[in-house]
């Protein structure tokens, strides 16, 4: 066994850093920033876009029939992680939605979505939660309700991150009136654009004082959608009707694979090291002599190759078109706890300043130690809260009984 990359990759990965120094200004980085955010692409941005995507590095390793590059999962992964690292963005075909598609949908609907996701045309947004059910997903109540060709859609999603810039929603609905639980849903890929939907923001902790540049963690901004009588054709339907609970969970843990997952936590390790090295202020740099800093910082970057670890296996069992036991489950416990864990330590660390927000005048490094640290709490929650992944660890990896429940 090579426990490396490949030659290609590395001279891939070279190439990358080279482009990112050449084409990734302080502007466009700002741009990248604000428009993760809510705004629109400035010109600075669109450009480093166009020119990312001439080099056929957003879906480095999609088939090629639907617009990639038809390269290998660890290509793809070099892709992410460079760029990632570099300015938070995602480049090279993780994210939400389209994965899915790839994995579940009819040859129209991969031509649609994958090969739009690819041109940017197609922006999903992921709407699962409803007010009464995040955890308990199999609790959704959002109706479709089928009429000749058409399903007619009414009921509520919440925390839909970016829906309000989003082209399409990956729509979790019960299609069957009288089914309950996890039987009978479907999963409905909806244009944001129909009449009946209405998007309400839902702010976050993040967006006031607003996370500076740098915070990897945390949505300023989710939002509320609203579905009244919303007609929407049959076509929309992805996989079988009834099959919405299986087809979301492979979503699910499609969106969890990439190397950008494991980054938003191990970027604070990095971010330590290089703040305690490259410090003007002589006590910060005291610190980097001190016994106890220097095996916290070593402690929480040897955790931070776990996740790097853990993310690289779930490449490969994607790359190789396994299905997840355990393994998605494991990794979203261990990355955002190691998030807690390290972004607690830098603030410890650091001292009161890191732990002040952005709009405090004693802060240190505008405040993105003190996002970072919010943020981190958050991520135990979204995209599966941790409790509830060691409960399917538990199951599905150990092989458990399910609970019993609480009378
Ligand atoms: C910033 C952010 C962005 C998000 N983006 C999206 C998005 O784009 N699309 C989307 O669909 N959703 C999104 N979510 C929703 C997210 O997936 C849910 O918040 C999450 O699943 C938890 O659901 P809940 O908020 O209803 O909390 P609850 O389900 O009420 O859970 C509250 C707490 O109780 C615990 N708990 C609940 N049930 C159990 C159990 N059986 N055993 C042990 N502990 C349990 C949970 O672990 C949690 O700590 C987002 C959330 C956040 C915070």
């Amino acid at each position: 066994m090579r426990f490396a990359f490949s030659d290609e990759d590395e001279a891939l990965r070279r190439e990358v850093r080279d482009f990112i120094a050449e084409n990734l200004d302080e502007k466009a980085a700002q741009e990248l920033y604000d428009a993760k955010h809510g705004g629109g692409y400035g010109d600075d941005a669109k450009a480093l876009l166009a020119k990312i995507d001439a080099k056929g590095w957003n879906a480095v390793s999609w088939p090629t029939e639907y617009g990639g590059q038809g390269k290998s999962r660890t290509a793809q992964f070099v892709i992410e992680e460079e760029f990632y690292r570099a300015a938070q963005l995602i480049i090279g075909g993780g994210g939400t939605g389209a994965p899915a598609v790839l994995a579940s949908g009819n040859e129209e609907q991969k031509r649609e979505f994958v090969t739009g996701s690819i041109r940017r045309e197609v922006v999903f947004c992921q709407g699962y939660s409803e007010p009464q059910c995040g955890t308990d997903l199999a609790g959704v109540r959002c109706r479709a309700t089928r009429v000749d060709d058409t399903y007619v859609i009414n009921g509520q999603k919440i925390y839909t991150t970016h829906a309000q810039n989003a082209t399409h929603i990956f729509l979790l609905v019960r299609t069957d009136p009288d089914s309950t639980r996890s039987r009978g849903l479907s999963i409905l890929l909806v244009p944001m654009d129909m009449p009946g939907i209405t998007v309400r923001p839902l702010w976050t902790v993040q967006s006031d004082p607003p996370a500076p540049i740098g915070t990897t963690y945390g949505e300023p901004r989710t939002n509320e959608v609203f579905f009244e009588d919303v007609v929407v054709p049959a076509s929309c339907l992805l996989g079988e009707e009834g099959d919405g609970w299986a087809v979301s969970q492979r979503g699910l843990n499609l969106d969890r694979v990439g190397a950008w997952r494991y980054l938003i936590s191990v970027m604070r390790d990095e971010d330590i090291v290089n703040y305690l090295k490259s410090s003007e202020d002589p006590a910060v740099r005291g610190k980097a002599q001190n016994d106890g800093v220097r095996d916290k910082v070593a402690e929480i970057w040897i955790e931070g190759q776990v996740c790097r670890l853990m993310t690289m296996r779930s490449i490969s069992i994607e790359g190789r078109g396994g299905t997840f036991t355990y393994e998605g489950s494991a990794e979203k416990v261990w990355a955002p706890e190691h998030g807690v864990r390290t972004t607690e330590a830098i603030t410890q660390i650091l001292g009161p300043g890191a732990q002040l927000l952005s709009d405090s005048p004693d802060r240190i490094e505008k405040g993105v130690y003190a996002h970072n640290l919010m943020g981190a709490y958050q991520s135990t929650v979204n995209h599966g809260s941790v409790q509830v992944k060691r409960d399917q660890i538990a199951r599905k990896g150990l092989g458990m009984p399910r609970p019993r429940k609480a009378t």
